[in-house]
């Protein structure tokens, strides 16, 4: 059978995927675990999401589901963050005689899940047409994400994969800080870089596999398989373990992207890549936020920001002039379209205004004073205005993203990137 399952933490707590990890044991009492446990990504712009909008895919074999469901039931009602009014949970439970009949609509069911907005009572009619097995708590919008995992186990060939490999803390340490030896992270990441990335943020001298909140991660270390993601977690030193587990993931795929062939198209809580012109200098606003205009083929315009968490990847920003043509992913919140990355296909030419040259001796002429032209002293020869001259441009064309620490679950790390009609810059 598979087992999806959503919504069961909080900002003071749990992780749906430590619940996943207690399963994976737990459930060895009634059957065998098949295959990685998943960990799916959806639509990163959701805002009932607590941090990464993640749910999980178990796949069990078993001769006795129902122990199973109650099992499930059970341990979801103990450990959920029930109190926290965003925390709905949900879990959906497919029996082997039915995936061949849900295959195809759970697959666009999570299509939906990742790149748009659903609504709880699409789930739940889902539910009841199919015969699904389910169990939703308080509002059940955690059937949501529990549907597109069990859609994601279902439909396993259909989707670019990579790996995490999860390591939890000891329960006595949650919520106090986390003891770690940024050294080891970095020999990890230099060991097994570039088959795993985001360990570490080197430009900017961060850990960043290792999260700040009050939940039980310890570090997740993201890699191509979960050899490479299993060797780079056994150079970290850091606070003794609880258990870890290893999910197959959609992170690092771009699978949240829409193709946008108009600007006018777009809407907010969607993620795209598209395509457009510089439509103005880029400017820095109030937090360091840097924000321009692209416009497209119609005219229509849509702002498009490399937000202050991006740190140095907003000077790239900044050198973009009117005209450069580019490509865009990320994701559009209020009318705003959030920087992941960037494809520089054409710079246009920057001309800086200088006086004209003498053609005599090749020097600039001086002004002669205000609206009286320019003149060369020595060889007395005059010009009336100014002249354009082109400038290099400090930007060359190629592909760059944002650096580790501000990358999106779902962004596709340059590192991955198998293009060959490019120059590609990753962020390190
Ligand atoms: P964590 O990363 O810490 O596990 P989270 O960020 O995954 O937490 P959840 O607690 O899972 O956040 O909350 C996200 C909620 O949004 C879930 O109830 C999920 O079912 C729902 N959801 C996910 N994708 C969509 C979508 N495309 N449309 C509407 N609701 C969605």
């Amino acid at each position: 059978m598979i087992i999806g399952i959503d919504d069961t933490d909080s900002n003071e707590g749990m992780c749906t995927t430590y619940l996943g990890a207690l399963l994976i044991e737990e459930l060895q009492a009634y059957g065998t675990v098949e295959d990685c446990p998943l960990l799916v990504r959806l639509n990163p712009t959701i805002p009932y999401k607590t941090r990464g909008n993640a749910a999980i895919a178990l796949k069990l074999k078993t001769d006795c589901p129902e122990r199973v469901i109650t099992h499930i039931i059970s341990r979801i009602k103990e450990l959920s963050r029930m109190e926290c009014e965003k925390t709905n949970p949900g879990t959906v439970f497919i029996l082997e005689k039915d995936y061949k009949r849900f295959k195809p609509v759970l697959r666009d069911f999570l299509e939906k899940a990742v790149r748009n907005v659903i609504e709880i009572k699409e789930a739940k009619s889902l539910i009841s047409e199919y015969g699904v097995f389910s169990k939703g708590f308080k509002n059940g919008r955690g059937l949501i994400g529990a549907l597109a995992a069990c859609g994601a186990m279902l439909n396993l060939e259909e989707w670019d994969c990579t790996f995490e490999y999860l390591a939890y803390r000891q329960k006595e340490r949650w919520g106090t800080p986390r003891e770690i030896e940024m050294k080891s992270f970095l020999e990890a990441d230099r060991i097994t870089y570039p088959q795993t990335w985001d360990t570490v943020d080197l430009t900017n001298r961060l850990v960043v596999c290792v999260p700040r909140s009050a939940d039980p991660v310890l570090f997740g270390i993201r890699g191509e398989n979960p050899d490479i993601v299993t060797e780079a977690a056994s150079l970290i030193r850091a606070e003794p373990i609880e258990r870890f587990a290893v999910y197959r993931t959609n992170q690092g795929t771009d699978m949240h992207l829409l193709s946008a062939v108009n600007l006018s198209e777009i809407q907010n809580m969607h993620s795209y890549r598209l395509k457009g012109t510089v439509s103005a200098v880029p400017k820095t606003i109030l937090g360091g936020h840097v924000i321009f205009p692209i416009r497209d083929q119609e005219g229509n315009e849509i702002d498009c920001a490399a937000f202050e968490p991006t740190k140095n990847f907003r000077l790239l920003i900044r050198k973009l002039r009117p005209g450069d043509r580019i490509v865009l992913s990320g994701s559009v919140s209020s009318g705003t379209l959030n920087i992941e990355k960037i494809e520089i296909k054409t710079l246009s030419p920057l001309y800086k205004e200088e006086n004209p040259k003498c053609p005599n001796c090749g020097k600039h002429m001086k002004s002669s004073g205000q609206a009286q032209g320019f003149r060369c002293k020595k060889c007395k020869t005059q010009a009336a205005s100014k002249i354009l001259h082109q400038v290099k441009r400090d930007l060359t064309v190629g592909l760059y993203e944002v650096p580790p620490c501000a990358r999106r679950h779902l962004a596709k790390p340059l590192v991955r990137e198998k293009r060959s009609d490019v120059d590609i810059h990753p962020a390190r």
